[in-house]
């Protein structure tokens, strides 16, 4: 039998409520979607419910560990359902569309500094920046004139 996204929910000791369910439905559908945009899909099938249900069941689904909050330079907080398997993401200077990549070694950290200074490590977040595909083949001038 499957997991749902209820016995996810259940079996992290959160309540089982439907803004819950709707806001991991929408993540899961979106990935690296930031909260306005979860809001708006949420409001098609939930239409009264509030920003605040909306942000407060990311922040809970995200605290409990079932998303993964990716928070990118100058852009808003993105979320996604895709937890556990640390990979990375390639993000365009352009476009901004945030890309899965997965790590090449599976397992958190993979990169270990040569200097830890007793400093016990247990992730290295790899961003990588540059230009998606279609942006590279039509790339705007970064700046004025
Ligand atoms: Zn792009
Ligand atoms: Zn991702």
């Amino acid at each position: 039998m499957d997991i749902t996204h209820e016995d996810l929910v259940r079996g992290a000791g959160l309540r089982v409520t439907k803004p819950r369910l709707a806001v991991f439905a929408a993540v899961e559908a979106n990935p690296h979607a930031d909260a306005a945009q979860i809001l708006t899909i949420v409001r098609d099938h939930i239409p009264t419910v509030s920003h605040q249900a909306v942000y407060d069941c990311l922040a809970s689904l995200a605290d409990a560990g079932l998303l993964r909050r990716i928070e990118p330079a100058g852009s808003p907080t993105r979320y996604e359902s895709r937890v556990g398997d640390n990979h990375h993401h390639m993000i365009c200077r352009q476009c901004a569309v945030i890309i899965d990549i997965d790590c090449a070694l599976g397992e958190a950290p993979c990169l270990t500094p040569d200097s830890p200074q007793g400093f016990v490590v247990d992730e290295a977040e790899v961003t990588y920046w540059g230009l998606c595909a279609t942006c590279a083949a039509h790339p705007l001038s970064l700046t004025p004139n």
